[in-house]
């Protein structure tokens, strides 16, 4: 092996960081000593220099060399190299982690989505040839997101093999640049977070955020019995356990304030607590004489903003997100959020076929308009959670649409939004979306990253010998999305409107022409050393191709007057069912836990919804 160039004359190469340098900050220490040592075939060792600041380290002979010339700002970092060494410092612990990263990655090191570690190629003599950097990401929030109960901690061996695919995933999101992951909480988990993975996330500065739809929680249900008046009133007149609470009552405002404070104080590591509703469509807010004047927005709002005054009071730093999803996305012009108080907006039945702010979208611009309405609302404090990768949504069939990614989140930039987050389902995510997990990550960054580059990276990372082909086929995988991804689920074709109906399903049917493109390229495609990536993707786009052309039968026979309409319904919903033996085909490894166990539940429901709609209307 080559040894270090001409500094190994004076000494051997370390790593310096503080005697007292934080977790991330010795993490990233540890990260480029080792890859670097293993590259070079010689032992960095990681020394200690008392003159360094916490989030600072460098890569030289000796210690005590001055900090860099500029300071890193916002979320950012400064890598500046010089004769004799590199000094690289972070305005945050996940800063100098990502710092470290964009510094091997300049020497050609890097980390696959899959959590493949690529060796850096050092040419010439040490420092290489690194360049400068001041880098400061677009996004002060830079978040993915997963459901807690896809987990499954109540099994062991399913928790186990879901650990396995997180800790993969979150070595990557250290190399992205990512510095938040929220756990989402539902009522029925008896866990707020999942424990196992705190320190992965930590060593990378990774902060944990916990909430979800946890306002059930905070008000107890046992309390129905005998306290209903601090529940919801129905429509109907009757109150409702199921529901959020009385926004109007003070002892239930109470209540939820003071468990929220516990929650909090619990959580200490907590970096935003997401005070969430029930996950409905509606019903879920209260109908009292006392309510019924407010929206659901202002109740909610008064609910939220309740929570993050009795939190200020109790001195706790953390900021206390409302969300703006379903009853709640349109903004309320009366909403007057605390300074505490930080909208989170989760346009989940967008369209995905145009980008957020395409004036020729007759879907998005409502959205778009609701969420200036925020934006102005809440003084430019606020999140937009994203669905690029949502296996629900996406019925579990593959999509990519990067250039909507890339569109999507220039526009949350230029609006002012501080932060965005895009829900994940593990393993299943990054088999079936990673063009948009690598779009997402890089756009975080900079919104204007070539997404159009994203579909030749990913193929160049997962599929090395045969990458020209994956492009090709990730091209038509692009291509199939662009006609679909424009009414919500993507299974619930029966909520296309009459009108739309012909237009929709020749666009199944050439998204689905697409999936078989997609299917034979790959199939064109010497099996490589990703071999079980490789068969996983072409079972997946079968799925897509068999799902989409029984969807637009299925939608056809469902708006037709035909005596036969019923029969032929039902044989669109037997294809449906059939395709999904090619996701049984999927070996577990590729398909992660969601892809074993969610994904198979969920498809019989989605099915029995169907069946019900074309059965009622018939
Ligand atoms: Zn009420
Ligand atoms: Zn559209």
């Amino acid at each position: 092996m080559k040894p270090p160039g001409k500094s190994a004359k004076t000494g051997a190469i370390r790593v310096w960081i503080a005697a007292d340098a934080p977790e991330p900050t010795a993490f990233a220490a540890n990260e480029l000593a080792c890859i670097l040592s293993e590259a070079l075939g010689i032992r960095i060792a990681v020394a200690r220099d008392p003159a360094k600041a916490k989030h600072e380290l460098s890569l030289g002979s000796q210690a005590g060399s001055p900090p860099s010339r500029s300071s890193p700002v916002g979320d950012g970092f400064v890598i500046e190299p010089r004769e004799k060494e590199v000094v690289v410092s972070g305005a945050s612990g996940a800063a100098i982690v990502h710092g470290v990263y964009r510094l091997l990655r300049q020497v050609g090191a890097g980390m696959s989505l899959d959590g493949r570690l690529f060796a850096p190629q050092l040419k010439g003599s040490f420092p290489w040839s690194l360049a400068a950097e001041r880098f400061e990401p677009a996004f002060a929030r830079r978040a993915f997101v997963s459901d807690i109960m896809t987990y499954h901690y109540e099994e062991p061996d399913l928790f186990a093999s879901r650990l396995k695919e997180d800790r993969k995933f979150i070595a990557w999101m250290g190399w992205q640049g990512i510095n938040r992951f929220f756990y989402i909480r539902h009522a029925r988990d008896s866990r707020a977070r999942i424990d196992e993975l705190a320190p992965a996330l930590r060593e990378r500065g990774i902060g944990a955020e916990y909430g979800g739809h946890v306002l059930q929680l905070l008000l107890e249900r046992e309390r129905f019995t005998c306290t209903p008046e601090l529940f919801p009133m129905g429509s109907n007149g009757r109150r409702n356990a199921q529901g959020n609470l009385c926004a109007s009552n003070p002892a239930a405002i109470e209540v939820v304030c003071r468990n929220a404070l516990s929650y909090v104080r619990d959580h200490p590591d907590n970096r935003l607590f997401h005070v969430w509703g029930a996950d409905v469509r509606e019903g879920a807010w209260c109908a009292c004489a006392a309510c019924a004047r407010l929206s659901p927005q202002l109740q909610y709002m008064a609910v939220v903003n309740a929570v993050a005054r009795g939190v200020a009071q109790a001195n706790e730093a953390v900021e206390v997100a409302y969300l703006a999803y379903h009853d709640t996305i349109e903004a309320d012009p009366r909403l007057k959020p605390d300074s505490n108080v930080c909208f989170e907006w989760a346009a989940r039945e967008r369209c995905y076929r145009h980008a957020i702010d395409d004036p020729r979208c007759s879907v998005n611009r409502f959205y778009w308009e609701a969420l200036r309405r925020y934006v102005d609302l809440f003084h430019g404090n606020g999140h937009v959670f994203e669905y690029y990768a949502d296996a629900v949504l996406f019925s579990g069939l593959g999509f990519g649409t990067p250039a909507v990614v890339e569109r999507d989140l220039r526009a949350y930039r230029r609006a002012g939004v501080n932060g965005i987050s895009c829900l994940t389902f593990g393993a299943y995510s990054i088999l079936a979306y990673p063009i948009n997990l690598i779009a997402f990550a890089a756009n975080s960054l900079s919104p204007a990253s070539k997404s159009w580059h994203a579909a030749s990276e990913a193929a160049a990372e997962r599929h090395a010998e045969s990458a020209l082909l994956m492009e090709r086929a990730y091209r038509h995988i692009d291509r199939a999305s662009k006609l679909v991804l424009s009414y919500g689920d993507v299974f619930r074709v029966d909520r296309i409107p009459q009108r739309l109906v012909p237009a929709k399903r020749k666009a199944l049917l050439a998204a689905a022409a697409n999936f078989d493109h997609a299917v034979q390229a790959a199939e064109q495609a010497e099996p490589t050393e990703c071999a079980p990536l490789h068969r996983a993707e072409i079972w997946l786009w079968r799925y897509g191709a068999e799902t989409l052309r029984a969807l637009a039968d299925y939608l056809q026979a469902f708006r037709d007057n035909g005596a036969d309409r019923s029969s032929r319904a039902h044989r669109a919903l037997g294809v449906l069912e059939s395709a999904f033996s090619h996701i049984r085909a999927i070996a577990p490894q590729a398909k992660g836990v969601w892809g074993e166990i969610d994904l198979e539940s969920l498809h019989k429901r989605w099915l029995a919804a169907l069946r019900r709609r074309s059965d009622l209307e018939t």
